[in-house]
C-alpha cells in the first residue's frame, strides 16, 4: 500500500467522525504522492504521517453570563497543529457548527497556507461553538474574556498568535487583547487584527479579499485575462467578501452578489462604492442582515438559499467566482452550473468553499481555480506583517503594507505555478500549492529529527 494511502486511512480509523479534516488531509495528501518518489528522505522520516497529527489540540470549558445574569457553557479549542517553520498562527472563529474536526481541518490547512506566505509562521487555529448572532455588546466582551481566561496559557508572541475569523472581527479582538494584556500584564503582539491604536497594520481588514482578487488577477494574466468588464459573483457578506469586492470595483469589474446565512443578494446594476460602503455600515456597525440591502435598493433577495444555489436555479452569467462564506459552500452541481453559465475563473476566498467534486469539475473544464490555501492566504501574511511591525516597534504605511501584500500574493502565485510545473501538472494551482507549502514544512521537520 502507498505510504499516502496508509496516513489517509489511518486518520479515517483514528478519527472515525472527523469528516471535514478527513476532506482536507485527503485533498492535501492525494496531491502529494509524487513527492514521495522525489524525496525519499521524507518517507523514511514518516513526515506524511507526523504532519497530519497536530501537535497538540486543546479543549476547554467557556462559562459566561449573559445580561439577565443567567450562565451559559460553550466549548473552547485551539489545535496547535505545526510550529516547524515558526509559531502557530492561524484564527479564532465564533460559530455555532465549530467542532474539533473543524477547528483541525483549519488548523491542518493553515500550515501549508503560512508556509506558502514566505513569512515564518506555523500552522494553528482556534474557537467555540458560541453564536454571536443577536448577542449585545456586553455579551460578546464578557464571552471573549471567558474564552480569554483560559486560552492566555497557551499563547504568546512567540509561541502562538491567533487571529480573526468567522465571528471573531475588530471588536471581538479588542476584548480578548485587552483582557490578556490585563491578566498578563504585557504589552506584545500575541493576537492579529488589531485595531491600529493599539498595535494593529493598516490593510489587515483588507488584506484576505484584496489578497484574493490579486491572487485571481495574477491567474487571469497567464491567459492574457483581467477583472475589467467582467461580471464577479461573490459569497458571504463578511470581511472577506466586503473587501473582494472593495477591489473587484478598483479593477473595474462588476459584483453582482452578495449573502448570509439567510438570503442571498443578485444585484444586476452592481455593486459599486456606495453600495459596498453601505454594505460594510450594516454588517460591521449595525450587525445587520443583507435583507436590508434589498430593501433599500430594491434587488433580488432569495430567502434560505446561497448565492451559487440561485446562480445555479436562475441561470445567471458569471465570468469570475469568488466564494467567500464557508466551507463546503460549493457543491458539484452548483460547479457544474457556473461552467455552464461561462465562469472561467474560481479563486477562494473562504477556507475549503467548494466541495472536492465541484473542484474536480472545474480542473475538468481547465477553469483557473485557485484553492483557498493559496488565494486566501493574504490575510495571514498581512497577519505576518503586524507581527513584523509589532517586534519592530515600528508602523508602515498603507502603501507599503499594500505593496509587500501584492509582492506576497505574486510570489505564492509564482510558488504554484513552479511547483506544479515541475511535478509534471503544469498549471494545476491545487497540487501546486499543497506541494511548496509541504515541501518547506517538511524540510524543517526532517532538520529536527524525531521530535
Ligand atoms: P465573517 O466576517 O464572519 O463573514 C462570514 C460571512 O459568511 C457572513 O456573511 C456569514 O453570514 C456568511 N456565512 C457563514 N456561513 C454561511 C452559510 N452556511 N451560508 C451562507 N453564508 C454563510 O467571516 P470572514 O472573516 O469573512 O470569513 C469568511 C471565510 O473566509 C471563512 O471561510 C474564513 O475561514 C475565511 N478566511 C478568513 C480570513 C480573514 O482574514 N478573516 C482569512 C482567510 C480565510 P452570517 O452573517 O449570516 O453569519
Amino acid at each position: 500500500m502507498s505510504v499516502i494511502k496508509s496516513v489517509i486511512d489511518k486518520v479515517k480509523q483514528t478519527d472515525p467522525d472527523q469528516k471535514e479534516f478527513h476532506q482536507a488531509v485527503v485533498e492535501v495528501m492525494e496531491t502529494l504522492e509524487p513527492t514521495c518518489q522525489r524525496h525519499p528522505e521524507f518517507v523514511k522520516a514518516n513526515i506524511y504521517e507526523r504532519i497530519v497529527e497536530p501537535e497538540r489540540s486543546i479543549m476547554f470549558r467557556v462559562p459566561w453570563a449573559d445580561d439577565k445574569n443567567q450562565v451559559h457553557v460553550n466549548r473552547g479549542f485551539r489545535v496547535q497543529f505545526n510550529n516547524a517553520i515558526g509559531p502557530f498562527k492561524g484564527g479564532i472563529r465564533f460559530h455555532p457548527s465549530v467542532n474539533l474536526s473543524i477547528i483541525k481541518f483549519l488548523g491542518f490547512e493553515q500550515t501549508f497556507k503560512n508556509s506558502l506566505t514566505t513569512l515564518p509562521m506555523g500552522g494553528g487555529k482556534g474557537g467555540s461553538d458560541f453564536d454571536p448572532k443577536g448577542k449585545s455588546d456586553g455579551e460578546i466582551m464578557r464571552f471573549c474574556q471567558a474564552f480569554m481566561r483560559e486560552l492566555y496559557r497557551h499563547i504568546g508572541a512567540e509561541t502562538d498568535v491567533p487571529a480573526g475569523d468567522i465571528g471573531v472581527g475588530g471588536r471581538e479582538i479588542g476584548y480578548m487583547f485587552g483582557y490578556y494584556k490585563k491578566i498578563r500584564n504585557e504589552h506584545t503582539g500575541v493576537l492579529t487584527g488589531k485595531a491600529l491604536e493599539y498595535g494593529g497594520s493598516l490593510i489587515r481588514p483588507e488584506a484576505t479579499g484584496y489578497g484574493a482578487v490579486y491572487f485571481a488577477a495574477e491567474m487571469l494574466a497567464t491567459r492574457g485575462l483581467d477583472f475589467k468588464g467582467k461580471r464577479v459573483a461573490v459569497s458571504g457578506s463578511g470581511n472577506v467578501a466586503q473587501y473582494a469586492i472593495e477591489k473587484v470595483n478598483q479593477m473595474g469589474g462588476q459584483v453582482i452578489s452578495i449573502c448570509d446565512s439567510n438570503s442571498t443578494i443578485i444585484d444586476e446594476k452592481g455593486i459599486d462604492n456606495d453600495k459596498c460602503c453601505y454594505l460594510m455600515e450594516l454588517k460591521n456597525v449595525h450587525r445587520g442582515r443583507v435583507s436590508e440591502y434589498a430593501d433599500k435598493y430594491q434587488t433580488v433577495c432569495v430567502e434560505g438559499k446561497n448565492v451559487w444555489d440561485v446562480i445555479r436555479e436562475q441561470g445567471i452569467k458569471v465570468d469570475i467566482a469568488l466564494p467567500c462564506a464557508t466551507q463546503n459552500e460549493l457543491d458539484a452541481a452548483n460547479a457544474q452550473a457556473l461552467v455552464k453559465n461561462g465562469c472561467f475563473c474560481v479563486a477562494e476566498g473562504a477556507n475549503m468553499p467548494s466541495t472536492p467534486e465541484a473542484v474536480r469539475i472545474f480542473q475538468d473544464n481547465n477553469l483557473l481555480y485557485g484553492p483557498g490555501k493559496a488565494a486566501n492566504a493574504g490575510g495571514v501574511a498581512t497577519s505576518g506583517l503586524e507581527m513584523s511591525q509589532n517586534s519592530l516597534k515600528l508602523s508602515w504605511t498603507r502603501e507599503e503594507v499594500d505593496g509587500r501584500l501584492l509582492i506576497i500574493m505574486k510570489s505564492i502565485h509564482k510558488s504554484c505555478l513552479d511547483a506544479a510545473e515541475a511535478y509534471g501538472k503544469k498549471g494545476d494551482y491545487v497540487m501546486g500549492a499543497n506541494i511548496a507549502g509541504f515541501v518547506k514544512v517538511a524540510r524543517a521537520m526532517l532538520a529536527f529529527g524525531v521530535v
